[in-house]
């Protein structure tokens, strides 16, 4: 075998389906958020960033950087440990209270990731209960179906968002068997929100698990940043919400909020919140202060939904495909991976915006896009700017619109 041969033609399959992946180097700067510092070969230029998931600009909030400070200062800059040997500090647990608070459950558990804590939790559950069913929505994240993969249980994927398709395959399911129902609440690349209400009834009409990724609504939606669920007066209806601190709250981290019982297991069996070791307790501390802070503070929420709906109108006056998405994402359609990367070299290269070109197998064939992400921090002219941008991109490479 010539390994070598083998790796770059794997590689070479990738650039000429042109959806080869080029990170772009950017450097953010505190205060002046969403703006970056854009570095290529010898080049250094400011940018403005459309595609972060710190969606309310919690990453330079004032206190949540106060209180990284303050623990980097009092507890130093490790953890030290795994959970069980030595790692579990005082900022985790504190943290995983205020978790389990915000999402009216008993107890919390935190992970070093969101995707980890999909992983690590479907995973647990799914192989712990003894032929265990579960049951995908058809567009799930990558960590749940990785989890729901290795747990070796039985899966089936029902069409997305669509409870009728769920309540058919549960009733040839046998009804004595565990199941475990898993679905988001918002969609990130479409940005359209489950029927959560529906979901949850056909699943309790099966004696199912209910299972809830809220990675893209905790912290932006409910009157305490709850999520989805907690908007809809719903959390009681699911026995595992999951989330991360990565993207509204702005530090890291994942977790899972639920009953006591249900956290103990999945601490107690889940291999990859076991066996690593716990977040810093300075990212724990950011946390927790935006955690804290988005639970009493409406403000951020109110603008950003304001800044998402207004760019969407200014979008589709323009003619621009703006796929139909219910939340704060706004995704707008090439349909083709190398005009779609080819749109968002031109943004970057004569415009100084960065979107990121989203491509296959993050979404399907024939659904390229440009993921746009607007913050409280984008003005009304920023968003001109970019829409002025779009439509000469737009007319450039002679992407099709409406009109
Ligand atoms: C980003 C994402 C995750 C993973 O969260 P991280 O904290 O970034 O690891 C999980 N689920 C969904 C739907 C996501 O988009």
């Amino acid at each position: 075998m010539d390994y070598n041969k083998f790796f770059s033609s794997a590689l070479n399959t990738l650039k000429s389906e042109g959806r080869y992946r080029v990170f772009n180097d950017i450097k953010r700067t505190l205060g002046n958020f969403p703006n970056a510092i854009h570095y290529s070969d010898s080049k250094e230029k400011e940018v403005s960033v459309w595609c972060s998931n710190d969606y309310l600009g919690m990453g330079q909030n004032k206190k949540v950087l106060k209180a990284m400070h303050e623990a980097i200062d009092s507890a130093g800059a490790g953890s030290g440990g795994t959970r069980n040997i030595s790692g579990t500090s005082h900022y985790h647990v504190m943290l995983e209270k205020e978790l389990a608070d915000l999402h009216d459950k008993e107890s919390a558990l935190l992970f070093t990731s969101g995707y980890i804590s999909n992983e690590a939790s479907l995973s647990t559950i799914a192989s712990i209960l003894p032929d265990c069913v579960v049951l995908s929505d058809e567009l799930n994240h990558a960590s749940m179906i990785q989890g729901m993969k290795n747990s070796r249980a039985e899966r089936f994927i029902f069409k997305h968002n669509n409870p009728k398709h769920l309540e058919q395959i549960l009733q040839n399911i046998h009804p004595d068997r565990p199941k475990l129902v898993a679905f988001e609440s918002v969609y990130s690349m479409d940005g359209d929100i489950a029927p959560i209400k529906e979901l949850c009834e056909v699943s309790k009409n099966s004696n199912a698990l209910t299972y809830l990724d809220e990675v893209h609504a905790v912290g932006m939606y409910g009157p305490r940043g709850g999520g989805i669920a907690e908007r809809e007066g719903l959390m009681d209806e699911l026995d595992i919400i999951e989330g991360t601190l990565a993207k509204a709250y702005g530090t890291m981290g994942g977790y899972v909020a639920s009953s006591r019982d249900i956290i103990d297991v999945i601490r107690s069996f889940a291999s990859s919140f076991i066996f690593t070791t716990s977040l810093p307790p300075a990212i724990a501390a950011g946390a927790l202060a935006s955690v804290k802070h988005l639970k009493e503070s409406d403000k951020e929420r109110i603008i950003h939904q304001a800044r998402a709906k207004s760019l969407k109108e200014k979008l589709r006056q323009t003619g621009i495909v703006v796929m139909p998405s219910e939340s704060h994402i706004v995704p707008i359609l090439v349909g083709d991976p190398v005009l779609c990367k080819k749109a968002s070299d031109l943004l970057l290269s004569d415009h100084s915006i960065y979107v990121q070109p989203i491509n296959y197998p993050t979404v399907p064939k024939g659904k390229e896009r440009l993921r746009i992400t607007p913050n409280p921090l984008h003005d009304e002219k920023m968003i001109d700017n970019l829409v002025e941008s779009l439509k000469i991109v737009w007319k450039q490479l002679n992407i099709s619109s409406v009109n």
